[in-house]
């Protein structure tokens, strides 16, 4: 008997077979058929029939979508991983990997339960069945599967039914839309809505099962004025009708609030022609027998959905006030709409191009719909990996959320995925129940359990280069700048040296002021040490504050070059005016050529320095700083009359003596360090004392020869950077 049933049901599948797709190899399926038939033996379905007529009927229902040999075939061992022995090698093995990794796609899906979640999780589940299936085929045979199961639902529990309703509501019948398989969408939805909301479903069905009779008469009479006037015109179309699916009612009557009275469209016709100008001619037809519903017309043929779905449509107002929908479009768009990206397997080549349209979210239908133009259906199947999601990847938190990631995230990026506070005190991640390292590869379908701890050290910076969202090094970067502040200066100075000496540029420049004052404010930092903690801790590359600095060393080396060039101009009028342009070590003084020239013992002038001159008594001209302490004293004792006007000549002698005084904190080394430092910047040390102060301190007096002002900045500000050393003047003080 049992074994009766499940013969008839194989041979109906093999006629169709022959009906559908003469090509296909029987023997092949007879062998899948037998296998699946050995393999689920003594398993039965809730009807009580043998567990194997499940795959007969799915493989049915994909020769009826007109799937190829292999699908039929993965159709019939679709459940032979997850309940039975066999192995996706067995399978490998008689059927070839094709067959086995389709079969294996199908048992992942199954795998994922989809209950009680948010509204908003839907769409990202929906992805992660997409993108989980490498395989379109994938897809298909789990859509042909799940309608099976949706069609024998009578005998599950009413928790089940309601629970695998839901699921197909939410999950299968939105897949099926978008990859456009009308029919298999609609019997999903209407199957679905039997057990989701039973009162609104059977409201639904005894009113048109109450009105049948006389939309039944409405339609024939419709359809036989439209064929009739067709045909007088020579227009070759076949008419349909037919009464709208139960949920696109009930799904009107809730959108807008009505009464089933209140939905007057409840067929719909539909006119198949042979080419598009047809579709247009028919449109034309029906708008002169019928008054067009204004605000109804579509035109799908121009502008075709994303799911590549083509139709002219229009609801008119027929006889006795009733209103209904036509869809015009020819046979092409027919099999798209009605199977969809299945259609293709089954008829290959096309009239005038089906195009999806130029939504770029479906552009891999537009691609798949191209490709099948070029080639035979064969090679097609093999294009038709799924690659929409292949920058994705779907994981589960425990409590069954879906996290959506980039392709190669890791347990971290998951983790900033929750909450930063996640991230900052994970120290390690379970996925699937197994301890996995920080840089494993997250999978779809993983379910991810990250291990955090009070006492976690927090993200180290290899992290960084692990992540792959920009959320999470966002994240680990803020903690790193907050909590990590000395060891970024640190870090950060280190790098910006490293790269000063790629740049080829002295460390030196670090002690001009200025220069690094103008750089600060341009990098928008507040100081040196804020600028090394943002290269630290990544929030600035060292190439970009180099880049900086070069810049601006650029640019302070052309103003001094334009400046030259100024004084150049000034000499030459000065020298026409008579005024002094002899030199006298490397010092102009005002109406005098060669008179003696000294320099200041109390402020040791350099070039470079603001300076003027006193005239002494016999001895020349000295040359004090223009800050010099002795100087100002002297402006309020009104000697003022001695004091001359002198400036520096463009070519100085480039040896000048000066003295610095060194206030440092009394160590070892101390005065060997402030040699080392003078030494490796070429300066020449003419007397260098040091003597110790009673609070611990010493204080260093250096007389060295320096070629101007910014050799002598460079050298102190060095100095500066020794250890102990609190405080450098200039002069005898
Ligand atoms: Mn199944």
């Amino acid at each position: 008997m049992a074994e009766e049933i499940v013969e008839q049901g194989y041979r109906k599948l093999a006629d169709e077979i022959l009906e559908h797709n003469p090509g296909v190899d029987l023997a092949r399926v007879r062998a899948a058929f037998e296998l699946a038939d050995r393999a689920h033996a003594g398993q039965k379905r809730k009807a009580g029939t043998p567990y194997v007529t499940h795959c007969i009927e799915a493989a049915r229902i994909c020769v009826e979508m007109g799937l190829d040999e292999d699908s039929v075939v993965a159709a019939l061992l679709h459940d032979v991983i997850e309940d039975t022995a066999l192995t996706h090698d067995d399978i490998a093995k008689e059927f070839g990997a094709e067959v086995a990794d389709i079969v294996e796609g199908v048992t992942k899906l199954t795998r994922v339960r989809f209950t009680n979640r948010e509204d908003e999780q839907m769409e990202n589940l929906r992805k992660m069945l997409m993108a989980m299936a490498k395989d379109i085929r994938v897809i298909l045979i789990k859509l042909a599967d799940r309608l099976h199961n949706m069609r024998t639902m009578e005998y599950m529990t009413p928790a089940k039914q309601l629970e695998k309703s839901t699921e197909t509501m939410e999950i299968y019948a939105p897949i099926a839309h978008r990859l456009g398989l009308q029919r298999v969408k609609w019997e999903l939805e209407d199957r679905s809505l039997r057990y989701i909301d039973p009162e609104g479903y059977r409201e639904i069905t005894e009113y048109l099962e109450s009105k049948k009779e006389r939309l039944d008469a409405f339609m024939a009479m419709v359809e036989m004025r439209i064929t009739k006037r067709l045909s007088e015109n020579g227009i070759n179309a076949t008419v349909q009708s037919r009464i709208k699916h139960t949920y696109s009612i009930y799904r009107k009557m809730y959108a807008q609030n009505l009464s089933l009275d209140g939905v007057f469209d409840l067929c719909a016709f539909r006119v198949i022609v042979d080419n598009i100008a047809d579709c247009y001619n028919v449109l034309g037809h029906i708008h002169d027998m019928y008054r067009p519903v204004p605000g109804r017309f579509k035109d799908y043929v121009a502008s075709p959905k994303p799911n590549g779905y083509q139709s002219v449509q229009t609801t008119v107002i027929g006889e006795e006030g009733i209103m209904f929908e036509v869809q015009i479009r020819t046979w092409e768009m027919h099999r798209t709409a009605e199977y969809g990206i299945a259609a293709h397997w089954k008829y290959k080549s096309g009239e005038a191009g089906v195009r999806a349209g130029d939504e770029e979210k479906f552009a891999w239908i537009r691609q798949l719909l191209e490709a099948q133009q070029e080639s035979d259906a064969g090679e097609f199947v093999h294009d038709l990996k799924m690659d929409m999601f292949d920058d994705e990847v779907f994981v589960f938190t425990p409590q069954g959320d879906v996290v959506n990631l980039p392709a190669g995230a890791c347990p971290i990026d998951f983790a900033y995925g929750i909450h930063s506070a996640v991230g900052n005190s994970m120290i390690g991640a379970k996925v699937n129940g197994r301890i996995v390292p920080f840089d494993y590869a997250l999978q779809n379908g993983d379910i991810v359990d990250i291990l955090t701890s009070k006492s976690a050290p927090g993200p180290s910076r290899d992290w960084m280069n692990l992540c792959k969202s920009n959320a999470a090094r966002t994240k680990i970067r803020q903690w790193l700048k907050k909590e990590r502040r000395e060891e970024n200066i640190l870090r950060g100075r280190e790098m910006f040296e490293g790269e000063m000496r790629r740049a080829g540029l002295s460390m030196a420049y670090i002690n001009d002021e200025e220069l690094v004052q103008t750089c600060i404010r341009k990098l928008a930092v507040t100081s040196l040490d804020d600028m090394y903690a943002a290269i630290g801790y990544g929030g600035i590359t060292s190439t970009r504050v180099v880049n900086r600095f070069r810049d601006e060393i650029a640019r302070a080396a052309k103003q001094n070059t334009q400046k030259t060039a100024i004084d150049k101009i000034n000499e030459a009028a000065e020298r026409r005016s008579g005024k002094p342009v002899k030199a006298v070590n490397g010092v102009l003084v005002e109406g005098m050529d060669n008179c003696l020239i000294k320099f200041s013992r109390c402020c040791t002038p350099v070039p470079g320095d603001p300076v003027v001159g006193f005239i002494t008594r016999g001895q020349g001209i000295s040359v004090h700083r223009a800050d010099c302490p002795n100087y100002l004293n002297s402006l309020r004792e009104d000697r003022e009359n001695r004091w001359i006007h002198v400036d520096w000549a463009d070519t100085t002698t480039g040896a000048y003596s000066t003295t610095l005084r060194i206030l440092a904190h009394d160590r070892n080394g101390l005065v060997l360090d402030i040699a080392t430092v003078l030494n490796s910047l070429s300066a020449k040390v003419l007397s260098l004392n040091a003597r110790g102060l009673p609070d611990g301190n010493a204080l260093i007096l250096v007389t060295l020869e320096v070629p101007d002002l910014s050799a002598l900045r460079l050298i102190m500000g060095r100095l500066r950077t020794l250890g102990g050393v609190r405080q450098i003047e200039r002069g005898n003080g």
